[in-house]
């Protein structure tokens, strides 16, 4: 059960070349969704790119995630405000809605077969006091943006997901599902395609200046010289690089998968994705094939242990969704999230370095846009949007350790537990 679901769709994937060039114009470090939507771009405009990745292909968050690409970032409009103010919070919203319609694009563009629904999402509350947070939430969105958030009665949410528990849901219709391991395949193919060269287990353990506009980097015994590097390795923190050292809390995510349901059992769920509304949530969805995808990120503080994780999931999955009682669980797995401080992307340069992470969970539609962006900023066409190049924040005492995740968990699950309270 250590795989994820995905991997068979990743099988076919293989590296040309495992030889590490002596020289590029920009060395990629990170062969997920960022890495090889900036490769595609920076080889398409005709520079010699190579894009390294730690393991194999697919090893990181982009061929393991759970598929959903939703409108908006992790960070809560009132946080942003609070610390940028309400034109910056605005422009996030704005900047957002056009994400997500360039990561739709971009799929069509490419021809990428990855199984793209726009299927929308139901955020489902599971007691009253959620049901409040959700009707808060509409009016706090409606405020800034036209994004079309519709409150769903009990009777409505049962329509899509027959649950007795559920009490009320909130739908936003303008989100899509995918296969996310065939949107990694298209990606790599694509930049294959376009000249960049991809190199698989091949780890960068270090990047030196040697001079201006010139870079050395080092993967076991070989060193590759460029005038560019980019660091896209959104949860995987690389060592020495302290945007990403101590600018990004890796937070982990589980996922189990059960094995193809039964018709009479896939009518009782539609192909919406579906959220509780929990501080921490549960998130669940059918696949193409029927089978449930059930995960969420409850265990912030732990480290991953896969017989307790899955235990666990199993017995939420069970509470949230009774009739999973006794469905075998075929598949269980776990990756890092990319967190920020400020819970928003960047996109940036440090010592000269480039890079583009920190995508809190909403990696899907945003990495195309950062990948992107990160080229560009490269070719020197465009400048990325202000919302995503603030400096990326390192808090003082924040030097990779997470000690803060503990008292976190523990707070948001006693907040959990009050508002099931409020009955
Ligand atoms: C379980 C899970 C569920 C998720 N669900 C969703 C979802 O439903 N919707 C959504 O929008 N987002 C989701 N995400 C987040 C999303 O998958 C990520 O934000 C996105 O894939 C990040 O892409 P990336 O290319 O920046 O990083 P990654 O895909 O993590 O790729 C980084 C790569 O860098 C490589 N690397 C790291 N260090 C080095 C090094 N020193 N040298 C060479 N290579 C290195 C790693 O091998 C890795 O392959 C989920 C993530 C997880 C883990």
């Amino acid at each position: 059960m250590n795989a994820s679901v995905w991997a068979e769709d990743l099988a076919d994937l293989h590296c040309p070349s495992a030889v590490v060039p002596t020289d590029a114009d920009t060395v990629i470090i990170g062969a997920g969704y960022t890495g090889l939507n900036a490769a595609r771009e920076l080889a398409r405009s005709g520079q010699r790119v190579v894009v390294f990745n730690k393991d194999s292909i697919g090893d990181g968050a982009s061929g393991i995630n759970f598929g959903s690409a939703a409108l908006g970032v992790a960070a809560p409009y009132r946080a942003i405000c609070a610390r940028y103010g309400k034109a910056f919070a605005r422009s996030v919203a704005e900047l957002a809605g056009k994400v997500l319609e360039e990561f739709c694009q971009l799929i069509c563009r490419e021809a990428i077969d990855c199984d793209l629904q726009k299927t929308g999402h139901i955020t489902i509350a599971l007691n009253r006091g959620q049901l409040t947070r959700l009707e808060e939430t509409k009016r706090k969105w409606d405020s800034f943006s036209d994004c079309g958030l519709v409150l769903l009665s009990k009777d409505k949410v049962k329509q899509y997901l027959d649950v007795d528990r559920v009490c009320g849901g909130l739908l936003n219709a303008d989100s899509y599902s995918l296969n996310p391991a065939k949107y990694l395949a298209g990606l790599f193919n694509a930049a294959v395609l376009a000249g960049a060269t991809v190199l698989e287990h091949a780890p960068i353990s270090d990047i030196q200046r040697i001079g201006p506009g010139l870079f050395e980097s080092r993967c076991a015994n070989a060193l590759i010289r460029s005038k560019h590097v980019v660091v896209c390795t959104d949860g995987c923190p690389m060592p020495g690089f302290k945007p990403s050292q101590r600018g990004i809390v890796p937070v982990n995510s589980y996922i189990i998968a059960t094995g193809p349901l039964t018709d009479s059992q896939a009518r009782l769920i539609s192909r919406r994705v579906f959220w509780t509304a929990h501080t921490v949530p549960y998130y669940f969805r059918l696949t193409a094939s029927n089978r449930l995808l059930f995960g969420s990120r409850k265990n912030i503080a732990a480290k991953p242990s896969k017989s307790r994780d899955t235990a666990e999931l199993i017995a939420g999955m069970n509470t949230v969704l009774p009739f999973t009682d006794g469905i075998p669980v075929t598949h269980s797995w776990s990756g890092p999230l990319g967190f920020t401080f400020d819970r928003l992307p960047h996109i940036g340069v440090a010592d000269g370095i480039h890079y583009a992470l920190g995508y809190c969970g909403k990696g899907i539609p945003w990495s195309a846009h950062c990948g992107i962006a990160v080229a560009n900023l490269i070719k020197g066409v465009a400048k990325p949007e202000a919302v995503v190049s603030t400096p990326i924040v390192q808090p003082l005492l924040y030097h990779g350790s997470a000690w803060f995740l503990r008292p976190l968990s523990w707070y948001y699950r006693s907040k959990d537990a009050l508002i099931a309270l409020k009955q």
